[in-house]
């Protein structure tokens, strides 16, 4: 049941039928899927349901099984921005309709079971919504917090590459010091002081390194834009033989390397960092309301046409405004 995405060419892939479904209408035994994925589904809902409580809502699926795959030709080139405009539910379902699941596998039971304040302590985005593995069942939250990740992460890069960064960049990213345990030996655990990179809203990125603490916030940035690709693309990426080249005139001959994944958001993450190895631009959306960010091509302004309309809406009201208060 896993896809195959290609990553370093293009082709033709099948993927497995995926539809969007309310929570409240779900009964896991009138599904007709195999009694292999029928467990999974099952067990998946469950420990989703415990670790999010009654926030889940909307969850995609894979679809019954008289639903048959589809097959497309499917080109990483381009994703990473579909994916992060992303608005709606109804948005997020067209998309998992035409590429699948994004293959992050639900908490584990001892983890969603436990007392322990330690284990649960484990219960946050940044760990349960990080694990790639088949999946069969993945609720609405994991697709939106995966959508402003990527977002956080455009906006972290563009604003790296602007002039005199520095002011710029502590909007995005702020430094803390915290005081705990963080030795990863037992007899290295004593109370020290360290400082984190978190994203502005408050969630915590990485530990800085002791040989970063006294650079520049751009430094630290860029830094900060490698750790978390490396910790997105591990684990989700595999390297694999493609076509066997030969020369004709000779006995030698090559076997040429592939890279593929099998989990939609590897691929993602894939091409968000080819997007920043080709040094594509990235711009915000410049309607006032949205902001969001985008590759750029040519001279788009706005990442929609729909932003473009608000925008020019905006504009006329506070012209009228304008006109009204004089
Ligand atoms: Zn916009």
């Amino acid at each position: 049941m896993y896809n195959h995405y290609p990553l370093s060419h293009s082709s033709k892939i099948n993927l497995y039928p995926v539809e969007l479904i309310s929570i409240e209408n779900l009964v896991v035994e009138d599904q007709n899927l195999g009694p292999a994925s029928k467990e999974l589904l099952e067990e998946s809902m469950n420990n989703w349901s415990k670790a999010l409580g009654d926030n889940l809502t909307f969850a995609l699926k894979l679809a019954d099984l008289e639903r048959n795959s589809h097959q497309m030709v499917f080109n990483n080139n381009g994703l990473m921005e579909e994916f992060s405009s992303l608005k709606t539910i109804k948005d997020i379902e067209s998309f998992s309709i035409k590429y699948g699941l994004l293959g992050i596998k639900h908490p584990e039971n001892t983890q969603v079971n436990s007392h322990s304040p330690a284990i649960k302590a484990t219960l946050q985005p940044s760990i349960i919504f990080t694990k790639y593995d088949l999946s069969v069942f993945e609720p609405i939250e994991l697709w939106q917090w995966h959508i402003n990740e990527v977002r956080k992460i455009m906006r972290l890069y563009h604003t790296a590459r602007q002039a005199n960064s520095d002011e710029l960049l502590y909007e995005v990213i702020e430094i803390q010091m915290h005081s705990g345990m963080f030795g990863s030996l037992a007899e290295d655990r004593e109370l020290t002081q360290r400082y984190f990179v978190h994203w502005t809203n408050g969630e915590v990125i990485l530990m800085l390194p002791h040989e970063y603490e006294e650079n520049s916030i751009l430094d630290i940035a860029r830094y900060t834009l490698a750790k978390i690709l490396e910790s997105r693309i591990s684990g989700g990426i595999n390297l694999g033989p493609g076509e066997v080249i030969s020369q004709s005139s000779t006995k030698e001959f090559i076997i040429a390397e592939q890279r593929y994944s099998n989990y939609l958001l590897a691929a993602i993450y894939y091409d968000l960092w080819q997007t920043i190895n080709n040094s594509k631009n990235i711009y915000l959306c410049e309607n006032k309301n949205c902001q969001l960010p985008f590759v750029k091509s040519g001279r788009k302004k706005y990442c929609n046409e729909a932003c473009k309309q608000e925008a020019y809406r905006i504009r006329l009201t506070e012209e009228n405004n304008k006109g009204k208060s004089k």
